[in-house]
């Protein structure tokens, strides 16, 4: 008997509710609340079979939060939500005494900043409450992780060059939008590059640094070096990485928008008057842009995400190797009536949250994911939908 609360009612929020509807034998009941109820509702309608209940909430007030956990009493929540209700829901949590999961770190609203030491800090809170917190757990950050862990663990005994390679190569037949919430999507690409370095952070011009590299099934892609969450914690749990960096593919037709975006002002992210009135233009942006959650009906093609690591094997010897998974948009449409961004970080949250309910990733604390035996969540990956594939001594072009 498992209770779980699902907090947000986005892309990535509708494919939670259904995969953990996929497993009634460790979900056994389910809630989902956002601040739109509405939006819940329709999603629980579509699932169908009574599985999910509903709730609203609004997740920036620790109070409403404590008064949704106390009514529901779940044992863990699935923050899907935004990245700046991170710390009012952990806040809630140590309150009510659940379990926490999210799939981005925390965010100040006025500063387009990513790093985890806001919830880090939140450590011995639920080290002492013997609460677990699992951060991250969509697919980067996320399954990015867990494959380096299962690299560590099965292939490396040192791993010194670490690159994660994230190709989305649908097609939405949109002149411009985002796979997600815009907001957060185009504050994360329009911040300078940043990689590691022989122990030091180096930073870049946003999306100065570029080349083609060849995804499977795909082929050649140029790919940008961005700064993204997970190799903060990756570099610090695996000390031998001399060099790690972040890899996302963008179309020329994308950048241009992009550009424009930026050079006109609407990515500013400071308040402004508009006849009287305070808006932030990326937010004002977000609302004429198209909804991530529409654009799944005509997607076509596929994402590979995945890890490209050198070092040395159990034996010392020199060893590459790339690990990925590839998602097609059909199928994750056809299957949640999501698109591939959203399937890849839903299906991983599901699964983190199974780990926890089934015993196999508790651990009292504040812990990211390559911190837990990847083995049970790797054979998960294989079962849900995102089955991966690897391959050894090959060029890995980085
Ligand atoms: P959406 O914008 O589609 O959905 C966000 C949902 O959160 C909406 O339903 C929204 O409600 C709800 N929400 C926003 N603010 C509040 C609030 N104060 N209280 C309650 N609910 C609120 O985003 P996505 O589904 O695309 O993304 C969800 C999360 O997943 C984000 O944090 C994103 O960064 C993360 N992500 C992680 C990835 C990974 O691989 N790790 C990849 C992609 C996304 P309303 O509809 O009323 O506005």
């Amino acid at each position: 008997m498992a209770k779980v609360i699902i907090i947000g009612a986005g892309g990535v929020g509708t494919v939670v509710a259904h995969k953990c509807a996929q497993n009634p034998e460790v979900f056994t009941e389910i809630v989902l609340a956002s601040r739109t109820r509405s939006k819940c509702e329709a999603i629980a309608r579509k699932i169908g079979g009574g599985r999910i209940k509903t709730d609203s909430v609004d997740a920036d007030s620790v109070e409403q939060l404590v008064e949704l956990f106390n009514r529901h009493r779940p044992d863990i929540v699935i923050n899907v939500a935004l990245p700046y209700q991170d710390l009012t829901i952990m806040d809630a949590c140590l309150e009510c005494g659940v379990n926490y999961l999210d799939t981005a770190n925390y965010e100040p609203r006025d500063e387009a900043h990513f790093e985890y030491s806001w919830q880090w800090a939140y450590k011995e809170k639920f080290e002492k409450a013997g609460l677990t917190a699992i951060l991250g757990c969509g697919f980067d950050p996320g399954v990015s992780g867990v494959f380096t862990a299962y690299a560590a663990k099965h292939h490396f005994s040192e791993m010194e060059y670490l690159d994660i390679v994230d190709c989305n190569a649908g097609d939405h037949g949109k002149a411009f939008a985002t796979n997600f919430n815009p907001e957060i999507n185009i504050r994360e690409i329009t911040q300078n590059g940043r990689y590691y370095q022989d122990g030091e952070w180096v930073t870049t011009g946003p999306l100065e640094i570029h080349k083609p590299l060849t995804y499977p099934n795909i082929g050649p892609r140029e790919s940008y070096l961005l700064y993204h969450e997970e190799l903060e914690s990756l570099v610090k749990n695996y000390p031998s990485i001399k060099r790690a960096r972040f890899w996302m593919t963008f179309g020329q037709e994308y950048l241009t928008h992009l550009r424009v975006i930026q050079n006109i002002g609407m990515a500013r992210i400071d308040e402004i008057d508009y006849n009287g009135m305070k808006i932030v233009p990326l937010q004002f942006l977000k609302a004429v842009l198209p909804n991530p959650q529409d654009l799944g009906e005509n997607y076509q093609g596929e994402t590979s995400i995945g890890c490209r690591i050198e070092g040395l094997d159990k034996d010392k010897n020199h060893l590459t190797y790339y690990i990925y998974n590839n998602c097609s948009h059909e199928a994750a449409y056809r299957e949640t009536g999501m698109q591939a961004v959203s399937y890849t970080t839903g299906v991983p949250a599901m699964i983190g949250a199974m780990m926890f309910l089934t015993g196999k990733w508790v651990k009292p604390g504040v812990h990211n994911v390559e911190e837990f035996d990847p083995d049970p969540f790797m054979e998960q990956l294989n079962i849900q939908g995102l089955p991966w594939h690897e391959v050894k001594n090959i060029d890995l072009e980085v």
